[in-house]
């Protein structure tokens, strides 16, 4: 059972297509045209909010962050969107592109990517305590004396060492899907800000999905589109702060207009 689900989330890590950012992120060829046409950092962004003036939302955490465009995709990046050079895409929620899968990690398979490692864990546990319970029957005659005895042993010792490297990459994703990082935005700073981070329960959720009975499944449950992220209670809080600061300047400023109004 073990190694039949531990297979399953392998090939769906591997078979999944990963997400790409819908047409409407896309930028027409007019825009295209002009936004080669000129090197001027504040010219090219102009042309990216021309485009992403229905598409603000998604395409920026907050006003201070310049929009993101892929030269080779001609698109306007969504928020965690990043372009992998090796499948030479951009792809939503971009993790990782694994060299032992051959393929992108992002939304579409993060799922099974994890529910693969966490399988692979268990599979390797499970056959290095069975190895280790048969060298040992083995080698204290409680079994017929056979071939077996070195193979056993090295059994167990290579299940052993791949289950303790599996582990700490198991770990080290369950660890960032926790905080609601990618390894892409992941620059190992555990201080850093990160505006996606929920709390533990929601972060799961965002992986895993609301329906408990799907977790360990190998099916498709992760929340969200890919390109629109709910922000955390700091984000927001730094979001309302903003827009209150921002009111109380228009305030204040209102009153001087009114004060000097009335001095005059
Ligand atoms: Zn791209
Ligand atoms: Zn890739």
């Amino acid at each position: 059972m073990l190694f039949l689900l531990c297979v399953c989330c392998y090939l769906r890590t591997v078979m999944t297509p990963p997400a790409v950012p819908p047409a409407k992120f896309r930028l027409l060829e007019s825009d295209i045209q002009l936004y080669q046409s000129d090197e001027r950092p504040e010219v090219l962004q102009k042309i990216l909010i021309h485009k992403a003036k229905d598409l603000t939302e998604y395409c920026t955490v907050n006003s201070q962050t310049s929009l993101r465009y892929c030269k080779t995709c001609k698109l306007l990046k969504p928020n965690r969107c990043y372009h992998c050079p090796v499948c030479n895409i951009c792809i939503l929620k971009l993790d990782h592109h694994c060299v032992f899968l051959n393929n992108c990690v992002g939304l579409s398979n993060y799922k099974f990517f994890l529910l693969f490692l966490l399988y692979a864990v268990l599979l390797c546990i499970f056959t290095s305590a069975v190895s280790l319970y048969c060298s040992i029957l083995l080698w204290t005659h409680q079994l017929p004396n056979s071939q077996s005895k070195i193979p056993i042993i090295v059994l167990f010792i290579l299940c052993t060492l791949f289950s303790i490297a599996l582990f700490q990459l198991f770990r080290y994703h369950f660890n960032l899907a926790v905080r609601n990082i990618s390894e892409r935005e992941y620059h190992g700073d555990t201080e850093e800000y990160n505006p996606y981070n929920l709390g533990f329960s929601k972060n799961l959720r965002q992986v895993f999905g609301n329906e408990k009975k799907y977790w360990l499944l190998p099916i498709f449950s992760s929340l969200g589109d890919g390109f629109s992220f709910p922000m955390g209670d700091a984000a927001e809080d730094i979001e309302k702060n903003a827009a209150f600061a921002k009111h109380r300047t228009t305030v204040s400023q209102s009153k001087r207009i009114l004060k000097r109004r009335t001095m005059l």
